[in-house]
């Protein structure tokens, strides 16, 4: 029997919206610019998923963008900010703690000519108000700061940063990746009071290929994409209508407090039992999303102690899916020593683990150590 335990990786897809999509694939077909009445079924379907996300965001329903995923949305955030307001100053402000989807993007704002400031994290993961006072000024355009760490659940005050900004006299658009953090704690759009937040359905047991930017309204980006009327100009092309409606069925099935309250129990369960294990410490922090552990298991590298597990079917990750193999550059910010960082695994939760998930889990890492240590 499998132990999925990599669910910030991807989720299973809920059978209601697996079957969602099949009805919008097979059945209600229909283009939602269409003019007809499949066309205009295939809209109703279209508004009704954007209705449901904006509940469960706080927001306005026309204030989701649907997107093809966290990447895109993030690149269409960042880089249409960015564009937006470049005659206003030359400055962005990110960590460097970020996903991929985010660094990379500044990456290549730097290689255009910007100035990005990445701050690095406390040893808590967090960044502190402090470090947000001190970089953001008035020739701010852009900050960019994670709701929830992928690699290790460390958990930003997004409200607490927005004040900040705003009162640091900058026209800076204020952006969060909430791709880990959606559905798993509450987040309000208009309370937080930020101008751009990032959304994926597959972490939250939607289908992958589909996510949403919230885009404030009276904030304006600069499209990237050019074609069509979709999605009001600023994400052009037929809308994918089954992931949408699937996305929309798994965000309605969502029970944040429940679900929080079942995934701290399992959180802490593995806690216990891992802290059984002395070549086991942990990266992860108390205050982290309890959605996501990591640990480090000493004297065995990442990729090792995950292929072991595989082989037992207990699935995990090392550091995050996206860097493959490279030293977590997370754990390196937090201060933690490279052999630690390097034998580091993600253990990441879902409504659906169970506390025999962890028992097995436990059990097969004490067996790894005894197997793999050994040759
Ligand atoms: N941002 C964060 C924090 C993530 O964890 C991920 C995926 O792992 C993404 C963005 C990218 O999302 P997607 O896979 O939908 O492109």
């Amino acid at each position: 029997m499998e132990h999925y335990l990599d669910n910030s990786a991807t989720t299973k897809v809920s059978k209601a919206a697996a079957e969602k999509a099949l009805e919008l694939m097979c059945e209600n077909y229909g283009n939602a610019s269409s003019l007809h009445s499949l066309g205009i079924k295939a809209e109703a379907e279209l508004e009704n998923a954007r209705r449901k996300i904006a509940k469960v965001l706080g927001c306005e329903s026309d204030e989701i963008y649907f997107t093809s995923g966290g990447t895109e949305s993030n690149n269409t955030a960042i880089f249409g900010a960015v564009k937006a307001l470049k005659r206003r100053g030359n400055k962005i402000v990110t960590t460097s703690v970020e996903h991929s989807s985010v660094l990379e993007a500044m990456n290549e704002l730097e290689n255009q000519g910007f100035e990005v400031i990445y701050l690095s994290p406390d040893e808590n993961g967090i960044i502190t108000a402090e470090k947000i006072k001190d970089a953001v000024d008035n020739k701010t355009i852009l900050v960019s700061i994670m709701t929830a760490n992928n690699e290790t659940g460390s958990i930003n005050d997004i409200s607490k940063i927005q004040k900040i900004v705003a009162n640091n006299n900058s026209p800076a658009l204020i952006h969060t990746d909430a791709v880990q953090a959606f559905g798993k704690i509450n987040i309000k759009a208009k309370k937080t009071g930020v101008d751009l937040i990032t959304i994926s359905a597959h972490k939250i047991h939607g289908p992958k290929g589909i996510g949403a930017l919230y885009i404030k309204k009276g904030k304006r980006i600069t499209p990237m994409h050019f074609g069509g009327e979709q999605e009001k100009k600023v994400r052009p092309g037929t809308e994918a209508l089954p992931l949408i409606g699937a996305f929309g069925v798994a965000v309605s099935e969502l029970e944040i407090e429940k679900n929080y309250e079942k995934v701290s129990a399992i959180n802490s369960y593995a806690k216990i039992k891992l802290s059984e294990i002395k070549e086991v410490s942990f990266n992860s922090k108390d205050n982290a999303l309890p959605y996501i552990m990591n640990i480090s298991v000493k004297g065995i590298r990442s990729e090792t102690m995950l292929h072991y597990l595989a082989q037992n079917e207990i699935y995990v990750s090392s550091g995050s899916a996206c860097s493959k193999g490279k030293p977590s550059h997370v754990l390196k910010a937090m201060g933690i020593d490279k052999d630690t960082a390097d034998s580091s695994i993600r253990i990441s939760f879902s409504k659906f683990n169970t506390k025999e998930d962890i028992d097995i889990l436990a059990k097969y890492i004490r067996q790894g150590l005894e197997t793999l240590v050994k040759k």
